[in-house]
C-alpha cells in the first residue's frame, strides 16, 4: 500500500532502521525532515556525512575521536598505568563527565553474548591485552552490570590474573542491566570508589 511517495517510504524504512526508532517516530521523523528548509536538511546531511569520514578509534584507547589520540589519551597528566575497561564511548563520556577519574580507558565496543552470537574476537580485546604489555598497575573492569556486562568482566578477570596486573570491578551500586551512561554522576562514583579486585 502506497500511501505517502516512494521517497518518503525510502526514508521512513531508512529512519526506521536506527536504534530506537519505531515506525511510528520514523514516520514523524520522515514529514519533519521533509518539512525542515532545504538549507537545514543539507547541513544535516552534510553533518552526517563529515562526521563518518572524519571520526576514527583513538589509536591508545580506542574510543571515537577526530585524533589520532583522544583528549584522554593525549593528556600527559592523566594515569596512564591505571586502565579502565568500559563497554562504549558513551560510558567513557559518563565516567569523564564525573572530573574525578584520572587514569585512562579502555573502550571495548560491545560485550560479550553468546546468545547473540558476539564472541571474545569480536570486541577490542585482543588491544586490551596488547596494551597490558606495557607499564599497567590496574585494570579497572566497568562493563555495565547486565548479563553481557558481567561475562565480559569475568572473561577479562581470568585472561589478565596470570600477568600478575591488579585487576578490580567497579561496586555494583549500579542497577542491574542498567546502562552506565544512564546513571547519575554521584553513583558512578560510588561505584568507582567501591571497586573490588578480582
Ligand atoms: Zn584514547
Amino acid at each position: 500500500m502506497d500511501l505517502y511517495s516512494g521517497h518518503i517510504n525510502k526514508l521512513i524504512d531508512e529512519l526506521a532502521g536506527l536504534p530506537g526508532i519505531g515506525t511510528k517516530s520514523a514516520q514523524r521523523l520522515a514529514f519533519h525532515l521533509i518539512n525542515m528548509p532545504k538549507e537545514r536538511v543539507d547541513r544535516l546531511a552534510k553533518i552526517i556525512i563529515e562526521a563518518k569520514e572524519n571520526v576514527r578509534y583513538c589509536a591508545g584507547c580506542f574510543t571515537l575521536t577526530d585524533q589520532e589520540l583522544c583528549p584522554v589519551c593525549a593528556n600527559e597528566k592523566r594515569d596512564h598505568g591505571t586502565i579502565m575497561v568500559v563497554e562504549n564511548t558513551r560510558d567513557l563520556a559518563a565516567y569523564e563527565k564525573t572530573g574525578k577519574y584520572a587514569g585512562v580507558y579502555h573502550v571495548l565496543h560491545g560485550a560479550i553474548s553468546p546468545m547473540l552470537g558476539i564472541g571474545p574476537n569480536d570486541i577490542r580485546l585482543k588491544e586490551l591485552m596488547h596494551r597490558l604489555e606495557g607499564e599497567i598497575a590496574e585494570v579497572i573492569i566497568a562493563t555495565n552490570s547486565s548479563l553481557e556486562g558481567e561475562t565480559t568482566a569475568m572473561y577479562i578477570a581470568k585472561l589478565i590474573k596470570p600477568t600478575g596486573i591488579k585487576v578490580t570491578r567497579i561496586a555494583s551500586g549500579v542497577p542491574v542491566g542498567g546502562d552506565l551512561e544512564y546513571i547519575d554522576e554521584v553513583t558512578l562514583l560510588r561505584a568507582l570508589e567501591g571497586r573490588t579486585e578480582l
